[in-house]
């Protein structure tokens, strides 16, 4: 019979019992699951996942367990993931940039919409099947995310209007997709893209079967947590307010905002110098706080010594080190810990289960492997 691993009350239940020496991701998927009722409750429209925020498959299984039906992918890897999680999930192979043999992957298992943003990479799907959806991804200047996603990919309208023309004369199913950008605070993004959508689809003269709204959604970075609902209203007012009542569906495919507080990670504290002005942590930027690195220091975290015991002590900022010998692998300064901390605790990072393992390194002979699953997550009740 298969092993089933355990199942731990709380992270600080298996840190006081098993003070492991190494950094660990506590997963929930309880509150993953949450999460994706939320999504799938809230959002008029297709909710999808975007694999890489973590590709993990505790993650795709749960996500399939809580209704997930499709998937969006970047490689014939993440595509692989997906089918070991479920033999029949819809699968959208949204990197618009793929090598021959990673357009024949596609075809192979069964991708069901493509996107596309330039006139070559079109010319490469040639040997799609013409029941299959292919999406014109469009880039607008918008602010609002964390960082720019436009810069790398996306046509801009008037080229959208000459693909989306070309691929239905070709027989494929016509759609638009977009993405905001990352942690997108700001849901004028979408209202905006929505709107540029729909002079895109005038433009050609073509209906388009779906707009995919792409991710973007944000996560709880700060301790407060993003008005999802807010978001997915301001997207609905403005499909309609754009293209009408009878709208084209709608399609999301959050990654962060969709697994982020699912995870908490832990660092151990290796040591201590100047006084405890500067910390050494057994993860870092190769690891699984890498995110920190892009995105800043986040809002909340705790520390809780070897014996599963939260300090509680007032909070100074402090400088932090990863464990490899590179200097680079320091985090943005001030982290605010406890006074009362100490060689061998814990720090715990809530909200990192995305971009956390899935670009963790083993630079150095470190970096993130262990999950735990837990029943809660730290920070998700007093104490
Ligand atoms: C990365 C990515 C997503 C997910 O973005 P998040 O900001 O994590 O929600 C969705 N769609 C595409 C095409 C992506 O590349």
């Amino acid at each position: 019979m298969q092993q089933i691993p355990p199942l731990w009350l709380d992270p600080e239940t298996h840190l006081a019992r098993r003070t492991p020496d190494h950094p660990i991701l506590y997963f929930s998927p309880r509150v993953l699951h949450h999460v994706a009722e939320r999504f799938q409750a809230g959002f008029n429209g297709l909710v999808t996942y975007a694999v890489k925020a973590n590709p993990h498959q505790a993650v795709l299984s749960n996500l399939v367990a809580a209704g997930i039906s499709a998937f969006d992918v970047a490689s014939p890897a993440e595509m692989e993931a997906v089918r070991a999680a479920s033999s029949d999930a819809a699968m959208h192979y949204n990197n618009p940039m793929r090598s021959r043999a990673e357009v024949d992957a596609g075809i192979a298992h069964d991708v069901e919409s493509w996107s596309v943003d330039e006139l070559s990479e079109l010319e490469k799907l040639h040997a799609v099947p013409r029941d299959k959806e292919i999406a014109v991804r469009f880039a607008l200047p918008v602010a609002g995310a964390a960082y720019d996603f436009g810069s790398k990919f996306g046509a801009a309208p008037e080229e959208a209007v000459a693909l989306l023309k070309r691929v239905a004369a070709e027989g494929w199913t016509p759609a638009l997709c977009f993405h905001p950008g990352t942690q997108c605070e700001d849901e004028s993004a979408w209202v905006e893209y929505i709107h540029a959508a729909k002079r895109i689809v005038d433009a050609a003269g073509v209906q388009i079967a779906r707009l995919n709204v792409g991710g973007g959604f944000a996560a709880n970075r700060d301790g407060v947590a993003p008005d999802l609902e807010k978001v997915f209203a301001a997207i609905s007012t403005a499909a309609v307010a754009a293209f009408g009542q009878d709208h084209p569906p709608l399609i999301c495919e959050p990654g962060r905002a969709m697994v982020s507080e699912s995870f908490t990670l832990a660092a151990r504290i290796k040591g201590m110098r100047k006084g405890g002005e500067v910390v050494f942590l057994n993860d870092g930027i190769y690891g699984g706080l890498v995110d920190i690195r892009d995105m800043g220091l986040p809002g909340r975290v705790e520390v809780v010594s070897s014996e599963g015991l939260h300090r509680e002590g007032a909070r100074h900022p402090r400088v932090v080190f990863g464990p490899t010998c590179d200097s680079l692998d320091r985090l943005p300064d001030g982290l605010p810990l406890p006074e009362d901390t100490q060689m061998g605790d814990y720090v715990l990072f809530p909200g990192l289960g995305a971009y956390s393992s899935a670009m963790s390194t083993q630079f150095n002979g470190y970096g993130l492997s262990d999950v735990a699953t837990v029943i809660e997550l730290s920070g998700q009740r007093p104490r």
